[in-house]
């Protein structure tokens, strides 16, 4: 039977939920606080350069076609995909850097040339990591995380002793040139936590990276939001934006209403695509699942500094993405995790759009965006950023041997308090709740609720974690138990 559904927030997550919903004969209407959508992945655009704010890694293009296609579609129908070439260059020095190619046999070629045998290992490490990515990407993460014998396939018993080992160590015991381990642990920072606290399993990352390829859409990541928004217009959404949700109103235990901009809106259920936290505190007090206590003792993926900036010239000896890993990775990570603080010798990550996609700069100059991870929860001054700003735009310029500080035309920061201002994230999370093994699948924030009927929960703090896919993935996850529950009244 036909339902009226409200979603808070228009996230990835929110978006693909409302596709789901609205093709399953849903009434759906979004509400986004801010005036664009897209949440984490809106666009910046001043002075003729274009930012993606958010993501701008598009890995796993399967998970995209998967979603477009359970809609009859394809994502050529909607954008075009560059394969980047080299995928990434990582930074270990002085003009000292390794290009990851767009093919494995050609990675296997760089390993071996930088460490004798490491390329008959990465061989081996790539085989299991696309048999741990056929296992969690093509069936796993597309389970609800209801109950813990999800997990327990034919497949999954034969790999047990992977969900209590670590990539850490994994790599460690493959690999020992310094350079090689920390590429090969570059890809599980996108879960969030710690390599030495990432379960081995997850080396899926590493093929998602080696085996499948980074890839671009044609003028930015948000090509994939406009996608999304007009298949959801195709279907008949309906998008509010500058509608900030402020209240959830439950009345015998059932979600009845939002409110919205100080109006109620009532619906047959709510569906929030927020950050979870936030959305807890829209409750009153009796109706929250997680307590304060619960939040504290999670652990989270890290806030971001970014800036957005524009050069007034082309620059030299960059790449699309380029990592700068010329400084300690392990004391980084401590002062992440471990000893939150602003990091003495912080890694940072530059992106330069302008390099693939001519939309992103007026000609002749180049769009780039900087981001050093931090720790949530982090205490964030206008003077700490230009401080931080100034350590990395130095090292920038050493390590590539150029100078451009003199030629930035416009720069724009954003940190933890942006994070919690525009997105109400807590502690101002970039990227949601960590994948450890303590937070994964069933063990993580629920996507519906046990104390209030017909709320529901999607995003990167529910299944199954931080990022684009799992966004995707998350909303056609909740959409499929609204529909059940539907069924079953
Ligand atoms: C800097 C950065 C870099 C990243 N890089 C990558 C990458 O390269 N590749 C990748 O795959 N992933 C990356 N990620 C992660 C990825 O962007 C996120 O995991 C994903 O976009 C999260 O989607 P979501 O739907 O869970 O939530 P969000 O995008 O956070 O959407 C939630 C929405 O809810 C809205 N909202 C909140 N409160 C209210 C309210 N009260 N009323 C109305 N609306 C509200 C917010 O404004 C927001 O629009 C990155 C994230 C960041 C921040």
């Amino acid at each position: 039977m036909k339902k009226r559904i409200t979603i808070i927030g228009s996230g990835f997550s929110a978006l693909s939920a409302a596709c789901y919903l609205t093709q399953s004969g849903h009434e759906v209407f979004v509400y986004e606080k801010n005036e664009s959508i897209g949440g984490r992945a809106r666009q910046l655009k001043k002075g003729g350069f274009t930012f993606d704010m958010g993501p701008s890694w598009y890995w796993m293009p399967d998970v995209f076609e998967r979603f477009f296609a359970d809609f009859g579609k394809k994502t050529t129908d909607y954008y075009e995909l560059v394969k980047l070439s080299p995928a990434y260059r990582v930074y270990f020095g002085i003009q000292d850097f390794i290009a990851i190619a767009d093919n494995l046999e050609e990675i296997v070629s760089t390993f071996e040339s930088v460490e004798k045998g490491s390329g008959n290992e990465l061989r081996k490490f790539m085989a299991e990591a696309k048999s741990n990515y056929d296992i969690a990407i093509k069936d796993l993460v597309y389970r609800p995380g209801v109950s813990p014998l999800e997990l327990i396939t034919l497949e999954t018993t034969k790999k047990l002793g992977q969900f209590f080992g670590n990539i850490s160590k994994d790599v460690r015991k493959k690999f020992k040139n310094e350079k090689l381990i920390q590429i090969l642990e570059f890809p599980v920072l996108f879960l969030g936590a710690k390599p030495s606290d990432t379960p081995s399993f997850y080396s899926f990352m590493n093929f998602a990276d080696f085996g499948l390829g980074t890839w671009h859409p044609k003028t930015g990541m948000f090509d994939v939001v406009r996608a999304m928004e007009t298949l959801a217009r195709e279907l008949g959404v309906q998008f509010f934006v500058n509608s900030n949700i402020e209240k959830i109103i439950v009345e015998n235990k059932i979600a009845k209403a939002i409110v919205v901009n100080g109006e109620r809106i009532d619906s047959d259920l709510v569906l929030s695509g927020a950050d979870y936290h936030h959305t807890e505190t829209l409750l009153d007090s009796e109706f929250r699942q997680y307590s304060e206590k619960y939040w504290e003792s999670r652990v989270f993926a890290p806030s971001s500094l970014l800036f957005y900036i524009g050069f007034d010239k082309k620059l030299e000896n960059i790449s699309h993405h380029m990592l700068f890993f010329d400084t300690d990775f392990d004391q980084h990570a401590k002062e992440i995790y471990d000893d939150p603080k602003w990091p003495e010798a912080p890694l940072f990550y530059a992106n330069f759009p302008s390099v693939t996609d001519k939309t992103a700069a007026p000609d002749g100059m180049e769009s780039a965006f900087f981001l050093i991870p931090l720790a949530p929860g982090i205490h964030d001054s206008e003077k700490l950023r230009e401080e931080y700003f100034g350590k990395i735009i130095l090292r920038f310029e050493q390590l590539t041997a150029q100078s451009v500080k003199e030629n930035i035309i416009f720069k724009e920061s954003f940190c933890k308090n942006d994070f919690v201002e525009q997105y109400n994230s807590y502690k101002g999370n970039a990227y949601g709740m960590a994948n450890t093994l303590l937070q994964t699948a069933f063990l993580r924030p629920k996507l519906k609720s046990g104390k209030v009927r017909n709320l529901y929960f999607t995003g990167q703090l529910t299944v199954p974690g931080p990022g684009v896919p799992p966004a995707l993935i998350s909303g056609k996850l909740v959409s499929s138990l609204i529909n059940k529950q539907f069924l079953n009244e």
